[in-house]
C-alpha cells in the first residue's frame, strides 16, 4: 500500500522507471517529487501532483506510461500544441500520438489502429473529444496504463481557464476503475487543489506538493514611469536576442506594444483572443520555433506553452492576482537557466484594477474575491522584503528568511521611510475638497493642489484657496504619486466611480488622528534598471555581442564560440525538420556539451539530455561541429572574466527613462472630474 512500500518491490519498479529516464531522456535522476509521484503511479496509485511550471510534471505521467503496460492516455485542453509535444516525444524515441479536431479522418484513423494495435506509449486527447461516446468505446478496446489528466485546474469553475468538457472527466474513474489516474497543476491554491480532487472524483488520490520555488527566475518589480520605453532598455540591457512573453491588460496595448518594439529592432508579434485562429496559431508557432522572438500577449497566451529557453517574461500591467502572476512568470527559465520576471507597476495600475472591480459584473462575494486578490498583489509589490519569500508564503510554502539574494529586494533593499506626515496630507486634502467643497477629485488634482501649482484646473475651482495648497512642495510629484499609490494598496485609500476620485475609508480616520503611523517604501529616484546594478560584473551590458547574451551568461567566454557554433548547427536541423530548435536539444544541453567537450559517441551519451534516440540521430553531427572548431580551450577560469564594463555603462546613451517626475503614463488617462 501508499508510502513505503515493500523494498524488493518497488525497486524493480524504481529501477525500471529510473532505466527509462536515462534511455529515453537521457536524464541522470529525478527531480524532486518525481520519483515518488512515478512509484506511486506506477504502482498502480491515483495521483494529484503540484508543480510549478517548470517543475517538471510531463515526466510524471511520461514515465509511468513507457513502464506500465499499454498507452498513457493525456488530457489535455492545448489542442495547438498537441503536435509540438507529439514531435518531442517521437524524437526521444516514445510512440506517441494525439487525436484532435485539427486532423482529418484518414490521420485519425491511423492513430486508432495504432492505438487499438498497442503501438501507442502515449495518446494526447482534447477533453471535448474523450468525452465522446466513440471516443471512449475506442478507448475501451484498447489497454490503457493511465489516465494523465494536465492543466487539471481547467476543471475550476472560478478560474480564468474553466473548460466545461473537464467536468466530464469525473466519469473516467467509473469506468476504468483499475486504471491511476494523475491529475496535475501549477496552480496551488488550496481551493483549487480541493476543486480539482471532488470534480474529478479522485478522493482516494495522493497528492503531491512540489516547493514552487523557481531559484533561476529573479523577480523585479520596478516604478512604472514610460513603460515601453522602460521594457525597451529591460530588453535592449539584459535580453538583447533572447525570446521572451510581454503580458499587457488590453488588446490595444498589446497591438500598440508589440508595434514599437517591432519598430525599435525588437522582433515581436502580438497575440490576443481578438486576433483571428490562423493569427494566433501562426504567432505562436513563431514563438516556439524561432530563437529569440517576443510575443506581447494578453493572458490568453501562454498556458502549456512548454518552450524552455523562454529567458523573460514582463508585466506592463499589474496582473489580477498572484496565482496568475505566478503562472505567467512561471513560463520563464523552464530550462533552469538563469532568467527575469520583470514588471513595471504605478499609480495607474491600483486605480485601474479597483475601479474595474468595481465596475464589473458579478455579485458582491466575487467583488469581495476580486478584491481580496488585488490585495495581495498589491502586498507583493509594494513588499520591502523578499519578493520570493512574499510568493512562497502566498503558496503556503516555507520561503528561507534569510531573504532568496535573486530578488530586486534582496539585491538592493529598498528604503523605507516614516510617510505618516505625507499621508495625512493627502488624506487632509481628500477631506478637504469634499467637507468643504463638496467636490471629489482623482490623483492629478491632489497633488497640483499639494505642490501648490496653479493649472487651469486649479485656478477654475478655485483649489488654490484651500488651506493645503502648496503644503507638499518637499516632494516630487513622482513622489507623491508613490505615496498615493502605496496608500491606495494598503487600503488607507479608495478610488470610486467612472473617474476614478480619491474617497477616505474606514482605515483613514486612523491616519488623520494620528493613531497609527505609515511606514512608506522609498520611492528609487532611477528605477532598477538592470542587474548592473545588482550582480555587480557579470553582466557586461555595454557590449557589442547581443545574440544569445543571455542564453551564454555565465558560461566562460572561452566556451561561447562553441555554444554559438551548436545552436546555428541546431537550428539548421529544426528548421529541416520544422521543428522548434529544443526538440533537437535545449539550450541547457548545448552548453553542457560545450563544457565537457565530448569525443566520442559514448561520452557525449553520459550528457544531459542526451537519451538513446538523441544519441544516434545526432551524436556524429554534433561531434563533427566540435571537430571543426579550433579544439576545446584550456582549463578553463574558474569564472567568466569579468568584461570591462562598469555599471556607469550600463545604461546606453540617450535612454534616460528615469526621470522621477517624468510620468507619461498619465498621457493616457481621462482627466479626471468632480462628481
Ligand atoms: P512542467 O510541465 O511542470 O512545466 P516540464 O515537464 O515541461 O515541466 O519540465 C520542465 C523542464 O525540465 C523540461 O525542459 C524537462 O525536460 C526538464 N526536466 C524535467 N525533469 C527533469 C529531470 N529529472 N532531469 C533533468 N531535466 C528535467
Ligand atoms: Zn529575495
Amino acid at each position: 500500500m501508499g508510502g513505503t512500500g515493500g523494498i524488493a518491490e518497488m525497486s524493480v519498479t524504481q529501477s525500471e522507471a529510473l532505466a527509462a529516464l536515462h534511455r529515453v531522456f537521457g536524464y541522470e535522476a529525478f527531480r524532486g517529487e518525481q520519483e515518488a509521484v512515478v512509484e506511486h503511479v506506477v504502482a498502480g496509485g491515483d495521483a494529484v501532483v503540484l508543480m510549478p511550471t517548470g517543475g517538471g510534471k510531463s515526466l510524471c505521467y511520461q514515465i509511468p506510461s513507457l513502464v506500465r503496460p499499454g498507452t498513457g492516455v493525456v488530457v489535455s485542453p492545448l489542442i495547438a500544441l498537441m503536435q509540438d509535444q507529439v514531435d518531442a516525444l517521437r524524437a526521444l524515441g516514445v510512440r506517441a500520438g494525439f487525436m484532435n479536431s485539427t486532423q482529418d479522418f484518414d490521420e485519425r484513423r491511423v492513430v486508432e489502429a495504432e492505438f487499438l494495435a498497442g503501438e501507442l506509449d502515449l495518446l494526447y486527447l482534447a477533453p471535448e473529444r474523450l468525452r465522446l461516446e466513440s471516443t471512449l468505446d475506442l478507448l475501451s478496446r484498447g489497454k490503457i496504463s493511465l489516465f494523465a489528466i494536465d492543466e487539471a485546474h481547467c476543471v475550476s469553475q472560478w478560474g480564468h481557464d474553466f473548460r466545461p468538457d473537464y467536468l466530464a472527466l469525473s466519469l473516467l474513474g467509473e469506468r476504468w476503475p483499475d486504471v491511476p489516474r494523475i491529475a496535475l497543476t501549477a496552480t496551488a491554491t488550496r481551493a483549487t487543489h480541493q476543486e480539482i480532487t471532488e470534480r474529478l472524483n479522485m478522493p482516494s488520490a495522493r497528492h503531491f506538493v512540489a516547493s514552487f520555488d523557481r531559484p533561476n527566475i529573479q523577480y523585479r518589480i520596478v516604478p512604472k514611469a514610460d513603460p515601453k520605453k522602460q521594457l525597451l532598455s529591460f530588453l535592449r540591457q539584459e535580453h538583447a536576442g533572447d525570446a521572451g512573453i510581454v503580458y499587457c491588460l488590453s488588446r490595444n496595448s498589446v497591438e500598440k506594444t508589440a508595434e514599437f518594439l517591432s519598430r525599435n529592432g525588437i522582433e515581436a508579434v502580438p497575440y490576443h483572443a481578438g486576433l483571428d485562429a490562423g493569427t494566433r496559431a501562426a504567432h505562436q508557432s513563431r514563438f516556439l520555433r524561432e530563437d529569440g522572438l517576443v510575443v506581447v500577449a494578453t493572458i490568453a497566451f501562454g498556458m502549456g506553452i512548454d518552450k524552455p529557453d523562454v529567458r523573460f517574461v514582463a508585466h506592463l500591467d499589474l496582473p489580477k492576482s498572484v496565482e496568475g502572476y505566478y503562472q505567467e512568470t512561471g513560463r520563464a527559465g523552464r530550462d533552469g537557466l538563469p532568467s527575469t520576471a520583470w514588471m513595471a507597476y504605478g499609480l495607474n495600475d491600483v486605480i485601474q484594477q479597483r475601479k474595474l472591480i468595481q465596475s464589473g459584473e458579478g455579485d458582491e462575494a466575487f467583488r469581495r474575491r476580486a478584491q481580496a486578490h488585488l490585495d495581495s498583489m498589491l502586498a507583493l509589490c509594494e513588499t520591502v522584503q523578499c519578493r520570493r519569500g512574499q510568493l512562497l508564503a502566498y503558496f503556503g510554502q516555507d520561503p528561507d528568511p534569510a531573504g532568496c539574494g535573486n530578488c530586486d529586494t534582496c539585491l538592493t533593499p529598498p528604503e523605507t521611510w516614516d510617510g505618516t506626515i505625507a499621508a495625512q496630507k493627502v488624506l487632509s486634502t481628500v477631506v478637504r475638497l469634499q467637507r468643504e467643497r463638496g467636490q471629489k477629485f482623482g490623483a492629478v488634482q491632489i497633488i497640483d493642489i499639494l505642490l501648490g501649482k496653479r493649472t487651469g484646473k486649479v485656478i477654475q475651482f478655485d483649489h488654490d484657496q484651500l488651506s493645503v495648497f502648496g503644503i507638499g512642495d518637499d516632494l516630487t510629484e513622482g513622489e507623491w504619486r508613490g505615496v498615493i499609490r502605496q496608500l491606495l494598496a494598503q487600503g488607507l485609500l479608495a478610488v470610486e466611480g467612472e473617474y476614478g476620485t480619491l474617497v477616505l475609508t474606514d482605515a483613514s480616520g486612523t491616519v488623520l488622528r494620528r493613531e497609527r503611523e505609515v511606514p512608506l517604501r522609498k520611492e528609487p529616484k532611477k528605477p532598477v534598471t538592470s542587474r548592473s546594478g545588482a550582480s555587480s560584473a557579470s553582466s557586461g551590458s555595454g557590449r557589442g555581442e547581443r545574440k544569445a547574451r543571455t542564453a551564454a551568461a555565465e558560461l566562460p567566454e572561452e566556451l561561447v564560440p562553441a555554444f554559438e557554433a551548436l545552436r546555428a548547427w541546431r537550428a539548421e536541423q529544426a528548421r529541416e525538420q520544422g521543428v522548434p530548435a529544443y526538440v533537437i536539444f535545449h539550450d541547457a544541453t548545448l552548453r553542457e556539451i560545450a563544457t565537457v567537450w565530448p569525443t566520442s559517441v559514448a561520452e557525449l551519451g553520459g550528457i544531459s539530455g542526451v537519451g538513446e534516440k538523441k544519441l544516434a540521430t545526432y551524436g556524429e553531427g554534433v561531434l563533427e561541429v566540435l571537430a571543426s572548431l579550433t579544439g576545446p580551450p584550456g582549463p578553463a577560469p574558474a569564472s567568466g572574466s569579468a568584461p570591462a564594463s562598469g555599471p556607469a555603462e550600463a545604461q546606453s546613451p540617450g535612454q534616460d527613462a528615469d526621470g522621477p517626475d517624468d510620468w507619461p503614463e498619465m498621457a493616457e488617462e481621462p482627466e479626471p472630474d468632480w462628481i
